[in-house]
């Protein structure tokens, strides 16, 4: 095997190409996995446009699907076969903060998305022919899988986390703010989960989707008071889960992200309403989503906007920004 790879890098604002590096070797308790496809999430998105300057050339991708090839000391063959497709959790959280002695490792105080020992040029490295996966963060996927599909192990998992902290029953009603990418797997998931789901999106295209994949009213937030719309719908008693999956702090007020949102107290207090956010995918929800979308539980295809070879990376990372897209796929 040569010693060199091509990795997709963005080396410019709003330009990514191709470039050779430094071909990676597997560490002891590592696989080396040969990538077959690497999606561009809204954080690559941001690395492009630049709205997250991080220092470039950079190297990302984290939502990716490939094979192992080659495996590291002590690692198995019969444990990991040569040619198994996989998917891979890459969050290295440090064992013993907070948060991964509470077994939340996704909420890690001390986490590096990757090893960047053996990296070239940096970043989380999914945009690459090759990349090491600790074995611990490696999730088998069927071998027949599509490559387009096998890429949303990802995000579906953070998808999932977030479902969890919902503690969806059977027949809630459960809003979904925001029809983009993670807003129609949420749609998916509570469907799965026995909801009632009302999806409010301004966009039509975005809630024609949605109904398709189960959303069982869509509102668009435009048309009136949305938390009328809600009341309405609910007998007026509310929805039990809302996911608010916008990076809008105040969705009604679309104003700029992280602005702090205003709770009333004693809402609070007589509604006994729980507020959360979920980040990045759990090792749990990361195993569920595999297992989901292996068993054909979930099925993202409406979901894929299309796939580009590694040397039409431009055209991939164009087509990923704009918003009419959910994910774009580049292959290796
Ligand atoms: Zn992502
Ligand atoms: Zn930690």
């Amino acid at each position: 095997m040569s010693e060199k790879m091509n990795v997709v890098a963005i080396v410019d604002e709003r330009k990514a190409e191709m470039r050779e590096v430094t071909r990676p070797k597997p560490l002891k308790g590592q696989v080396l996995i040969k990538i077959d496809g690497c999606a561009l999430c809204t954080f690559e998105q941001r690395m492009f446009t630049r709205v997250v300057p991080v220092p470039l050339p950079f190297v990302g991708g984290h939502e990716f699907t490939g094979t192992i090839v080659e495996l590291g000391e002590g690692v198995k063959e019969d444990k990991f076969p040569l040619g198994q497709r996989v998917a891979a959790r890459m969050l290295h959280s440090c064992g013993h903060c907070y948060g991964c002695r509470h077994d939340e490792p996704n909420i890690c105080t001390d986490s590096s998305h990757v090893d960047m020992s053996q990296m070239d040029i940096m970043g989380m490295g999914g945009l690459a022919e090759y990349i090491n996966a600790d074995i611990s963060q490696v999730y088998f996927m069927p071998n027949d899988m599509p490559v387009e599909k096998a890429c949303f192990a990802e995000p579906l998992a953070c998808v999932l986390n977030s479902i969890e902290k919902g503690r969806i029953e059977i027949g809630d009603d459960v809003v979904v703010i925001g029809g983009g990418i993670m807003g129609q797997l949420h749609v998916m998931c509570a469907k799965l989960r026995g909801a009632r789901v009302i999806m409010s999106e301004p966009d039509e295209a975005r809630r024609e989707i949605a109904a398709k994949l189960g959303a069982d009213v869509c509102i668009n937030p435009l048309e009136g008071d949305p938390i009328e719309m809600i009341k309405e719908l609910t007998g007026g008693n509310g929805a039990a889960v809302v996911f608010n999956t916008t990076a809008v702090s105040a969705v009604a007020q679309q104003e700029h992200p992280d602005k702090p949102i205003e709770v009333s107290p004693n809402w609070l207090h007589n509604s006994e309403a729980v507020i959360t956010g979920a980040v990045s995918p759990s090792v749990r929800s990361f195993r569920q989503s595999v297992d989901a979308l292996s068993k054909g539980l979930i099925d993202p295809e409406l979901l894929v906007s299309g796939s580009w070879d590694k040397t039409e990376a431009q055209k991939a990372f164009e087509a990923a920004i704009d918003p009419a897209t959910f994910r774009c796929i580049i292959r290796f």
